[in-house]
């Protein structure tokens, strides 16, 4: 085991499939991990519902991970429906915006989750804060960005006077590189099945599709498979499956 200091791991984690790929990286590198979700008053209750099933599904199937996983934390963060108005939160269509951000953005609330997510760690004795923000595949969001990380994590340091971490596994990595990042770490936690226990897992309970669909199943998983969630997912997944 690692001789660092950060051994106990916050997950920012909302049951799609990188906050679970993101889990699976805290399960494989921190003694223990608990994991955060947050209700900002999301269109879709789907995706808090999956949360515990994944959790559930990951305990089940996973014995190296089940003594690590401890408590999961849903935080209430509706006071960001008050301040904005996005298409994640109210019926509205995806689209692009004139100021090139996609209308699914809300100001701040990567922000505000890390800064809540940074209270509860410290609370709970947790160093780390593992987020599945990239800045590789979906640029738009300017809150997932590296140099937003590097200032939050110094900003948050300094002003709770704790050291902490902001972990990024999927900064740097396309969607293909997340599936496959799945199945390697899915390899570590012994599950009958290896990596594709993971995969079968992620495919089979994640959420990410922006109309809270669930339909039927495909490939890559559930979802509408129009929206841009879906989309990106699907040929994350095709280009996993068949590289070029
Ligand atoms: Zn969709």
């Amino acid at each position: 085991m690692t001789t660092s200091p950060h051994r106990f791991a916050l997950v920012l984690f909302s049951g799609g499939q990188d906050s679970t790929t993101c889990l699976a990286h805290a399960l494989t590198r921190f003694e223990r991990v608990e994991t955060v979700g947050f209700d900002y008053g999301q269109r879709h209750r789907v995706e808090l519902a999956q949360r515990s099933i994944v959790l559930r599904a990951l305990r089940a199937r996973f014995p190296a991970w089940r003594e690590r996983l401890g408590e999961d934390h849903v935080l209430d963060a509706s006071v960001m429906g008050q301040v904005s108005e996005c298409a994640l939160t109210r019926d509205m269509a995806f689209q692009i915006e004139a100021d090139g951000l996609p209308n699914t953005f809300v100001p701040g609330r990567n922000l505000l989750f890390l800064t809540l997510a940074a209270a509860l760690a410290y609370r709970r004795g947790l160093s780390v804060i593992v987020a599945g923000v990239c800045e590789t595949d979906f640029s738009g969001y300017p809150d997932c960005r590296d140099d937003t990380m590097k200032a939050m994590q110094l900003a948050l340091s300094l002003g709770m006077n704790r050291r902490f971490l902001i972990d990024t596994p999927l900064m740097w990595i396309d969607k293909a590189a997340t599936w496959q990042l799945a199945h390697t770490l899915g390899q570590q936690g012994d599950a009958e099945g290896g990596g594709q226990a993971l995969i079968e897992l992620i495919v089979e309970h994640t959420h990410t599709c922006y109309e809270g669909a669930r339909g039927q199943r495909q490939a890559w998983g559930h979802g509408c498979g129009r929206c841009p969630a879906c989309q990106l997912r699907a040929a994350g997944w095709a280009r996993w499956q068949h590289p070029r």
